[in-house]
């Protein structure tokens, strides 16, 4: 339901829980965040408000300057805290939030259970995961493009990886996803208000577009080839 994501030179925990508070407005039965908090990806998450995750991250670090958060409204599988957002794979090294559906993922699951990957939820979301642990092979863009290449169905997504711990992978279909431009920092939103209190600057991506995001910069893609795209900068002029 609600995507934020940050990178850059601040504490990102604080940065993620306030921006989904923007997004509170759509409605959600649960939330998370993960963070690259030294050299691994920390998850918390909670059934229930924001509040709930809010306890939660008192015990987490808030060094970490890279991460991912999540509001979900549930549509395969009940809200509680297993079935929120992100999810990872059996080794943890990779963490997803994804906004949508994934048609196929009963599919995809069964082939990935074959292949000894354990799931933890009843989500079609956790199938990201596993299949992003199949398939890297030291560059998470190419993992992330070969994902695409498998899945039907919607989605805004965005990845962590504890092998590239400065770099965010997002990609959209049918679902939203902006990029906000700061200053030595990015932010990945599901929808604007989340990062206006930090940038005006965005790119908005379409369907097909991937967005990498260091704290070098924020570049965009086309999910398919990999090939770089010459996005415009969408300056919000509204409050
Ligand atoms: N289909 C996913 C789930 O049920 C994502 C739902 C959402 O968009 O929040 O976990």
């Amino acid at each position: 339901c609600g995507i934020v994501g940050y990178i850059g030179g601040k504490a990102a925990a604080p940065i993620l829980v306030e921006g989904l508070k923007k997004l509170e407005y759509r409605g959600y039965d649960s939330a998370g965040v993960a963070v690259m908090e030294a050299g691994k990806i920390e998850v918390r998450k909670a059934k229930g408000k924001l509040a709930v995750l809010e306890g939660r991250l008192s015990y987490c670090s808030f060094g970490a300057q890279t991460g991912i958060g999540h509001t979900r409204w549930a549509t395969h599988g009940k809200p509680a805290d297993e079935n929120a957002h992100p999810h990872q794979d059996c080794r943890g090294d990779f963490a997803v939030v994804h906004n949508g559906i994934i048609e196929n993922f009963q599919t995809l699951k069964e082939d990935l259970i074959a292949q000894g990957h354990a799931f933890t939820s009843e989500t079609d979301t956790e199938v990201l995961a596993h299949l992003v642990e199949n398939f890297y092979q030291g560059d998470l863009e190419a993992a992330v493009r070969k994902v695409v290449s498998v899945i039907e169905g919607s989605y805004a997504m965005a990845f962590l990886c504890r092998h590239e711990p400065e770099k965010i992978v997002a990609v959209r279909k049918d679902s939203p996803l902006v990029v906000g431009l700061g200053d030595g920092e990015y932010f990945l939103a599901s929808d604007i208000p989340a990062i206006l209190a930090h940038t005006r600057r965005t790119f908005i991506l379409d369907d097909g577009e991937m967005a990498v995001l260091t704290p070098q910069g924020a570049v965009i893609k086309t999910a398919a080839a990999g090939e770089l795209v010459d996005k415009a900068v969408f300056e919000v002029n509204w409050d």
